[in-house]
């Protein structure tokens, strides 16, 4: 079957974490092929075209997921900073200029995304927005997303759904 991904986080590694739907209710996997995965990191912009994933890929990939999540919410372990490090040191392919002068970003594989998401949650974890990471205020939701409003009193990953639920039941218990 095929699940639609969520982009509320405002940042890459943290839409990455949303590939585990449901996490405090009744976790599912938005990944669960290598294809998937795959469609993921075409969805994402961070690349052009689907890479090619193999399941080992996939299973790492997972793990550096898990390991941002507990990050994103102040509950990481000390083998997640190792696992986030590991794929950040990597060396990536830089950008490319086109003969127009324009920016043409370089061809990633999987790997080298991994990299790219987890260089995005160190920029996160240690830039200005580093205590705006939240989690939706709806119990029925567990999706992280960056506060970068103004007054940081944002409460739900999005106004279309949550956001809108919340509004309806406030106007229903004033009924
Ligand atoms: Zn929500």
């Amino acid at each position: 079957m095929r699940t639609e991904f969520t982009w509320v986080g405002g940042r890459s590694s943290v839409d990455f974490t949303a590939t585990l739907g449901k996490r405090e209710q009744t976790p599912f996997e938005r990944i669960p092929e290598t294809d998937d995965l795959a469609r993921w990191f075409e969805e994402s912009g961070l690349t052009k075209e689907a890479p090619a994933v193999t399941p080992a890929v996939r299973g790492t990939a997972i793990e550096l997921r898990e390991a941002l999540y507990r990050l994103f919410t102040g509950t990481a372990v000390t083998a997640d900073v190792g696992v986030v490090n590991r794929w950040s040191s990597r060396r990536l392919p830089g950008p490319r200029l086109t003969p127009e002068l324009g920016l043409e970003p370089a061809p990633l594989d999987a790997t080298d995304l991994l990299s790219t998401l987890a260089r995005d949650a160190i920029e996160l974890l240690t830039g200005p927005y580093a205590d705006r990471i939240r989690a939706c205020a709806s119990d029925d939701c567990s999706l992280l997303f960056v506060d970068t409003s103004r007054p940081g009193r944002r409460r739900w990953c999005s106004m279309n759904t949550c956001g809108a639920r919340a509004k309806m039941s406030t106007y229903r218990a004033v009924d």
